[in-house]
Protein backbone atom coordinates (compact mmCIF):
# COMPACT_ATOMS: atom_id res chain seq x y z
CA UNK A 1 0.00 0.00 0.00
CA UNK A 2 1.13 3.44 -0.80
CA UNK A 3 2.12 5.87 1.97
CA UNK A 4 -0.30 8.19 2.03
CA UNK A 5 1.67 11.36 3.04
CA UNK A 6 4.63 10.98 0.32
CA UNK A 7 3.40 8.46 -1.93
CA UNK A 8 6.29 5.93 -1.24
CA UNK A 9 5.44 2.52 -2.72
CA UNK A 10 7.05 0.73 0.08
CA UNK A 11 5.25 0.46 3.74
CA UNK A 12 5.26 -2.34 6.65
CA UNK A 13 2.89 -3.15 8.91
CA UNK A 14 3.71 -2.35 12.61
CA UNK A 15 0.89 -3.30 14.41
CA UNK A 16 -2.90 -5.75 13.50
CA UNK A 17 -5.29 -6.33 15.84
CA UNK A 18 -9.45 -7.02 15.45
CA UNK A 19 -11.91 -4.54 16.12
CA UNK A 20 -14.28 -5.27 19.15
CA UNK A 21 -17.17 -6.96 16.96
CA UNK A 22 -14.37 -9.15 15.09
CA UNK A 23 -15.82 -7.81 11.50
CA UNK A 24 -12.50 -6.12 11.15
CA UNK A 25 -8.94 -6.08 11.21
CA UNK A 26 -7.22 -2.79 11.96
CA UNK A 27 -3.10 -2.18 10.73
CA UNK A 28 -0.49 0.23 11.92
CA UNK A 29 1.82 0.70 9.11
CA UNK A 30 4.92 2.56 8.86
CA UNK A 31 6.20 4.16 5.77
CA UNK A 32 9.84 2.83 5.04
CA UNK A 33 10.60 6.12 3.73
CA UNK A 34 9.27 9.15 5.20
CA UNK A 35 8.73 7.08 8.90
CA UNK A 36 4.89 9.01 9.38
CA UNK A 37 2.32 5.80 10.67
CA UNK A 38 -0.94 5.74 9.31
CA UNK A 39 -3.87 3.16 9.72
CA UNK A 40 -5.69 1.03 7.68
CA UNK A 41 -8.88 -0.95 8.27
CA UNK A 42 -9.74 -4.01 6.64
CA UNK A 43 -13.34 -5.53 6.08
CA UNK A 44 -14.69 -8.02 4.27
CA UNK A 45 -16.45 -6.99 0.77
CA UNK A 46 -19.69 -7.85 0.94
CA UNK A 47 -22.01 -9.13 -2.00
CA UNK A 48 -25.86 -9.31 -2.77
CA UNK A 49 -26.85 -12.63 -4.28
CA UNK A 50 -29.33 -11.79 -6.78
CA UNK A 51 -32.44 -13.78 -7.13
CA UNK A 52 -30.82 -15.04 -10.35
CA UNK A 53 -27.80 -16.31 -8.58
CA UNK A 54 -25.67 -13.16 -9.73
CA UNK A 55 -23.59 -11.77 -7.30
CA UNK A 56 -22.87 -8.18 -7.03
CA UNK A 57 -21.32 -6.37 -4.72
CA UNK A 58 -22.94 -4.70 -1.94
CA UNK A 59 -23.66 -0.60 -2.26
CA UNK A 60 -24.39 1.35 0.54
CA UNK A 61 -25.00 4.31 -2.01
CA UNK A 62 -27.47 2.34 -4.17
CA UNK A 63 -29.51 1.53 -0.76
CA UNK A 64 -29.44 5.39 -0.11
CA UNK A 65 -31.00 5.98 -3.80
CA UNK A 66 -33.51 3.66 -3.43
CA UNK A 67 -34.46 4.60 0.24
CA UNK A 68 -34.08 8.53 -0.93
CA UNK A 69 -36.69 7.30 -3.61
CA UNK A 70 -38.97 6.05 -1.53
CA UNK A 71 -38.87 8.78 0.50
CA UNK A 72 -39.95 11.47 -1.91
CA UNK A 73 -41.42 14.01 -0.39
CA UNK A 74 -41.00 13.20 2.75
CA UNK A 75 -39.30 14.82 5.34
CA UNK A 76 -35.87 13.01 5.40
CA UNK A 77 -32.52 14.78 5.50
CA UNK A 78 -29.27 13.69 3.11
CA UNK A 79 -28.06 12.94 6.75
CA UNK A 80 -30.98 10.58 7.74
CA UNK A 81 -30.47 8.68 4.75
CA UNK A 82 -26.50 8.25 5.17
CA UNK A 83 -27.26 6.77 8.54
CA UNK A 84 -29.72 4.28 7.24
CA UNK A 85 -27.44 3.23 4.84
CA UNK A 86 -24.68 2.53 7.48
CA UNK A 87 -27.07 0.94 9.49
CA UNK A 88 -28.33 -1.70 7.04
CA UNK A 89 -24.46 -2.23 6.46
CA UNK A 90 -23.80 -2.83 9.89
CA UNK A 91 -26.72 -5.52 10.21
CA UNK A 92 -25.56 -7.23 7.31
CA UNK A 93 -21.94 -7.08 8.17
CA UNK A 94 -23.18 -8.55 11.98
CA UNK A 95 -24.50 -10.92 9.89
CA UNK A 96 -21.14 -13.09 9.66
CA UNK A 97 -22.48 -13.79 6.00
CA UNK A 98 -20.13 -12.05 3.22
CA UNK A 99 -22.85 -13.39 0.41
CA UNK A 100 -26.13 -11.69 0.96
CA UNK A 101 -29.52 -12.78 -0.34
CA UNK A 102 -31.17 -9.35 -1.82
CA UNK A 103 -34.67 -10.21 0.09
CA UNK A 104 -32.18 -9.97 3.67
CA UNK A 105 -30.99 -6.24 2.05
CA UNK A 106 -34.13 -5.38 1.83
CA UNK A 107 -35.72 -6.76 5.32
CA UNK A 108 -32.12 -4.78 6.89
CA UNK A 109 -33.58 -1.58 5.36
CA UNK A 110 -37.38 -1.95 6.45
CA UNK A 111 -36.62 -1.59 9.96
CA UNK A 112 -34.49 1.40 9.76
CA UNK A 113 -37.02 2.92 7.44
CA UNK A 114 -39.82 3.11 9.78
CA UNK A 115 -38.17 4.54 12.21
CA UNK A 116 -37.08 7.21 9.90
CA UNK A 117 -40.42 8.31 8.92
CA UNK A 118 -43.68 7.70 11.17
CA UNK A 119 -45.35 9.21 8.28
CA UNK A 120 -45.86 5.80 7.38
CA UNK A 121 -48.76 4.27 8.62
CA UNK A 122 -46.79 0.88 8.99
CA UNK A 123 -43.69 -1.25 8.17
CA UNK A 124 -45.88 -2.72 5.13
CA UNK A 125 -46.23 0.20 3.85
CA UNK A 126 -42.47 0.48 3.21
CA UNK A 127 -42.00 -3.18 1.75
CA UNK A 128 -44.65 -2.10 -0.76
CA UNK A 129 -42.60 0.91 -1.68
CA UNK A 130 -39.74 -0.39 -2.04
CA UNK A 131 -40.86 -3.40 -3.91
CA UNK A 132 -42.16 -0.88 -6.01
CA UNK A 133 -39.10 0.58 -6.64
CA UNK A 134 -37.44 -2.83 -6.58
CA UNK A 135 -34.33 -1.55 -4.52
CA UNK A 136 -32.37 -3.21 -2.45
CA UNK A 137 -29.41 -3.52 -4.32
CA UNK A 138 -31.37 -5.73 -6.89
CA UNK A 139 -34.61 -7.36 -4.59
CA UNK A 140 -37.21 -8.02 -7.17
CA UNK A 141 -39.42 -8.15 -4.25
CA UNK A 142 -39.48 -8.58 -0.59
CA UNK A 143 -41.15 -11.45 1.05
CA UNK A 144 -42.72 -9.40 4.26
CA UNK A 145 -44.65 -7.09 1.62
CA UNK A 146 -46.02 -9.91 -0.10
CA UNK A 147 -47.12 -12.16 3.07
CA UNK A 148 -50.45 -12.77 3.56
CA UNK A 149 -51.78 -10.04 6.02
CA UNK A 150 -53.47 -11.50 9.23
CA UNK A 151 -56.71 -9.66 10.33
CA UNK A 152 -55.43 -6.19 11.29
CA UNK A 153 -55.91 -4.64 14.93
CA UNK A 154 -56.61 -1.53 12.88
CA UNK A 155 -59.94 -3.17 11.02
CA UNK A 156 -61.30 -3.63 14.38
CA UNK A 157 -61.26 0.22 14.77
CA UNK A 158 -62.94 0.57 11.40
CA UNK A 159 -66.01 -2.08 12.32
CA UNK A 160 -66.51 -0.36 15.14
CA UNK A 161 -67.21 2.82 13.88
CA UNK A 162 -69.73 0.98 11.02
CA UNK A 163 -73.42 1.93 12.00
CA UNK A 164 -75.32 -1.07 13.14
CA UNK A 165 -77.95 -2.11 10.50
CA UNK A 166 -80.52 -4.51 10.92
ZN1 LIG B 1 5.85 8.19 3.33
Amino acid sequence: MHCPFCRHADTRVSDSRAAEDGATIRRRRVCSSCDRKFTTVEQVVLHVVKRSGVLEPFSREKVIKGVSKACQGRPVTPDQLAALGQEVEETLRASGSAEIPAEQVGVAILKPLAQLDKNFESVEDFAREIDDLKIAAGAQELPIGNEPKPPSQKKHEQAAQEPLIG
